[in-house]
């Protein structure tokens, strides 16, 4: 069981803030499929099921002539466009202002080569190319982080910074890499997969899954609203709305992190970006048949002709604005909330990951079709938070993510792309202890829990009930991950508890929310943000461009 306890109970063991790279090396390529294997794809826009017109013709067209310019820039100022997603709270915000402020603060990372063989000379920042991308907030960021100690605000919609990175290359010339970073809600990725399915089939499938394990009671007020629609009847606006808000209400409900599900298309509807309100989002699923064509005028053909609409007005855009662009891409999973939440969440997790990796699989078919290159030529899906954990856990963490990308990626042609997996912690907020208790020793961490005011879950107390001060450390063991993964995901197994099925007391993880950390000062009295394998994530993105 998890526990939390008091600094008096501890017999504290510092440790180094970086925990040890004991794991095997880590630049894995999975799956090789080449881009002449994709000849076979046309020209025209491959969504199975639908029919390619016109617009979608000329939209591929676009795409093709932007690419050409893009990489004729690219050849005159060699570019990488690093797409950071994950859900909401995986921790995209922390991770680029972590990055950004070691990379223009020269901080401490062993593993990133060009910085530790000394030949960054400088980072800096630079004005984005997209005037219509609002700018990643970097400085509130790092004041709230550096000077306030309070975690910033977190992603709501699309942002961009431009960093250039001047390096000396291996052969001794000066050199410049420009980095733009584009932050997007993992939430509106997980659209992706909507653009190849109907509104009925998406429908089947969203009841048929609301109806399952922990959604099914919280879909209970939506499920019994549906029941009473009449499908075929007139479209009724009334209906439709109060359909949309039950619906969205049982999708946040199932974000919750009680819950912490992660399967929860359509993304606008949990991170409307600049759409809350909008009559784009007023539509729901419904209980109907499949391949039969909906009366006119029906609540039915309106609910199917928003959900299109959606698709043309909001996906299709962003993936022609924004995904398809992208160069690489890391993608953040805060693993550890699914943990808190039970096994219901890690498997929905699971599922989450095959829909991501059909995403970057659509996004690959569509756009290699017709074009000169192949765009993000290197995934990371790494783990969050890392830092809520031992380090005894941190290669468990890895494993369980590995395993869960590995199976989701057997699945998936993700054609040519290398895809890793790293734990990570952008931000290293706790210390390690062992805690002697009751003759064993248990491996904890340290750390002054947040207040709680803004956690959104069980987080204000300890668990002898006392209120976190936000100002006191305390020792936690937050549990320990599973040597085998594979015990995670062993049929009709109950691996472990979590909130979901019971109290906070009798769950086997518990990771509280912690303060951001008391700034270290480097040799040149600037403060660095600790990590953990921040470095080698930042090695994988964009380590072999500064060679
Ligand atoms: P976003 O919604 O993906 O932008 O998520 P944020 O970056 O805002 O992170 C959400 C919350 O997760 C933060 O407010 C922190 O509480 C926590 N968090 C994110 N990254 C880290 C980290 O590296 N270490 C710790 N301890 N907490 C983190």
């Amino acid at each position: 069981m998890a526990s939390c306890l008091s600094e008096s109970d501890a017999h504290f063991k510092n440790r180094a803030p970086v925990a040890p790279e004991s794991s095997p090396a880590y630049l894995r390529n999975f799956g090789s499929i080449h881009v002449g294997d994709l000849a076979s794809f046309g020209p025209t826009l491959h969504i199975p099921g639908t029919v390619a017109t016109l617009s979608h013709i000329i939209e591929h067209a676009r795409l093709a002539a932007r690419s050409v310019v893009e990489y004729g820039e690219g050849l005159i100022n060699p570019t990488v466009r690093l797409g950071i997603t994950g859900l909401s709270r995986a921790g995209k915000t922390v991770f680029i202002t972590a990055l950004v402020h070691g990379l223009v603060r020269n901080g401490r990372f062993p593993v990133f080569d060009a910085l530790s063989e000394g030949r960054i000379v400088r980072a800096r920042l630079v004005p984005q190319p997209d005037d219509a991308v609002p700018r990643f907030d970097y400085e509130s960021h790092v004041q709230a982080l550096v000077a306030d100690r309070v975690w910033p605000e977190s992603t709501r919609q699309i942002s961009e910074l431009r960093l250039v990175i001047e390096y000396q290359s291996r052969s001794g010339g000066m050199r410049e890499l420009v980095l733009d970073m584009v932050d997007y809600p993992g939430e509106w990725l997980l659209d992706l997969p909507l653009l190849e399915k109907s509104f009925e089939a998406w429908s089947a499938e969203t009841v048929e899954m609301s109806r399952r394990g922990p959604r099914a009671p919280l879909a209970k007020a939506w499920l019994a609203h549906l029941a009473t629609l009449d499908m075929a009847g007139p479209a009724d606006e009334s209906a439709a709305i109060e359909a949309a808000r039950l619906f969205t209400q049982y999708l946040s409900a199932c974000r919750n992190g009680r819950y912490a599900l992660s399967l929860l298309p359509p993304g606008r509807f949990l991170m409307p970006g600049d759409l809350g309100g909008s009559p784009a989002l007023t539509f729901a699923p419904l209980e109907v048949v499949p391949d039969r064509t909906p009366p006119r005028g029906s609540l039915w053909a309106m609910m199917r002709r928003r959900y299109e609409a959606y698709k043309d007005v909001v996906v299709r855009p962003f993936f022609r604005d924004h995904f398809a662009r992208l160069d690489r891409q890391i993608v953040l999973i805060d693993t550890l909330a699914a943990f808190n939440a039970g096994p219901e969440a890690v498997r929905d997790l699971q599922e989450a990951f095959r829909s991501l990796l059909d995403c970057f699989e659509i996004g690959r078919r569509t756009f290699l079709s017709s074009l000169l290159r192949p765009r993000a030529d290197r995934i990371l899906f790494a783990a969050t938070k890392a830092d809520h954990l031992h380090h005894l856990s941190h290669d468990r963490l890895e494993a369980i993510l590995r395993r869960m990308v590995d199976r989701a990626i057997a699945r998936a042609d993700v054609a040519g792309a290398a895809v890793d997996v790293i734990a990570l912690a952008a931000v290293r907020a706790t210390r390690e202890a062992e805690v002697r208790r009751g003759g064993a020793t248990l491996p904890c961490i340290l750390g002054v829990p947040a207040t709680g005011a803004h956690s959104g879950s069980d987080n204000r107390k300890d668990l002898s009930g006392q209120m976190f001060d936000g100002m006191t450390e305390v020792a936690v063991f937050p549990g320990e991950l599973p040597v085998d993964p594979d015990m995670l995901f062993a049929q009709g197994a109950v691996p472990f508890r979590g909130l979901a099925a019971t109290t906070a007391d009798e769950a086997d993880f518990r990771f509280v929310r912690f303060r951001p950390p008391p700034l270290e000062t480097t040799g040149d009295g600037v403060p660095a943000l600790p990590h953990i394998r921040l470095d080698r994530a930042l090695q994988f993105l964009i380590g072999d461009r500064l060679t």
